[in-house]
């Protein structure tokens, strides 16, 4: 099928963007990579009237440091994160995640703010965000605001963006020299939205987790932080009875729902196997990055 008309507007400024979005309400989309937008708009799943498209916006790039953040804009690419030095040797939980997201086609194309902002559940940049504690920037084309990614992703493809608002960037933290990052996914074929994933962050000193941040995709709404594995792994060397009891847990943080391709007691299993995979990877540093 081919998309219902529509007009296009390349936009000047951020601010351009908003009053447009205030303007037309919900007959107007933003259009940064396309690759799902533009999917959509030929399944005819969605008809706007307007796409306004944000590529001119230079605030919405770049991969640079600011202070104690690794910040990256909206419109940065997912391949430019997978190649990114940077990212690699300052927030290698990305670098692992990319070729991941999709297929190389897409990942070229495709935006990290237009995954954010689309938050399909089985995606793997809205994790990542969560394991990694960002903070997400959104413009309203007169102020910023900012909001954590565990207060972003509300429900199924519902965020705490406002309808006029643009995502401009995320800031991660810088970690510290014993923060260790996993992540895995499982997906019917590489590239495939996951079936299940992960991505895990924790401190190791001497062979002990703590601070552990442990968010899981394709198992809900929403990715979710499994709290209650984040506990009983917490200052421990995970040794086999810890982290039996870790996976267990996760039957109480997390009831998935069955999906196209499997039933909720097979994402249940898939999930405890890759959270002892992650926290195996983590264990050993010289690996985990
Ligand atoms: P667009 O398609 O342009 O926009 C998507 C939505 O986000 C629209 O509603 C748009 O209005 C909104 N939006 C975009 N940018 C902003 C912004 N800055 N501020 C506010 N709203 C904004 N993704 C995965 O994560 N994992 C996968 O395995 C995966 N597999 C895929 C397989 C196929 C066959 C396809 C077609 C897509 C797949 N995707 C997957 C989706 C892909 O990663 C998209 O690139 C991404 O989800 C959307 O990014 P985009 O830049 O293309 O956004």
């Amino acid at each position: 099928m081919k998309a219902p008309a529509f007009s296009y507007l390349r936009a000047q400024s951020l601010a351009q963007t908003s009053a447009l979005l205030r303007e037309h309400g919900d007959a107007a989309r933003v259009l940064a990579g396309g690759q799902t937008l533009l999917a959509t708009l030929n399944m005819r799943l969605s008809k706007p009237q307007l796409l306004i498209d944000i590529a001119a916006l230079p605030e919405l790039r770049g991969i640079e440091l600011r202070g104690d953040f690794l910040r990256i804009g909206a419109l940065v690419r997912h391949v430019d994160i997978e190649c990114s030095e940077l990212v690699a040797q300052r927030l290698p939980l990305l670098s692992q995640a990319a070729p991941h997201v999709a297929h190389a086609a897409i990942r070229n194309r495709g935006t990290l703010g237009g995954s954010i902002a689309f938050a399909d559940p089985a995606a793997e940049w809205p994790a990542c965000a969560l394991a990694a504690d960002a903070e997400l920037i959104v413009s309203d084309g007169q102020r910023e605001r900012r909001v954590m990614a565990g207060d972003f992703f509300i429900d199924l493809y519902q965020t705490d963006l406002r309808a006029h608002e643009v995502l401009v960037a995320l800031e991660f933290p810088l970690p510290g020299p014993a923060r260790r990052f996993a992540f895995a996914e499982l997906a019917r074929r590489h590239g495939d939205y996951a079936i299940v994933g992960i991505a895990l962050a924790a401190d190791v000193h001497e062979g002990r987790l703590s601070d552990l941040r442990i968010a899981f995709f394709g198992m809900g709404n929403t990715p979710m932080r499994a709290l209650g594995a984040e506990t009983r792994l917490a200052g421990t060397q995970a040794d086999e009875s810890t982290l039996e009891a870790a996976v267990l847990s996760l039957d109480e943080d997390m009831q998935p729902d069955a999906d196209l391709h499997s039933s909720a007691a097979a994402k249940r299993h898939l999930a405890g196997v890759l959270l002892r995979r992650a926290v195996e990877r983590v264990l050993q540093p010289e690996t985990a990055q």
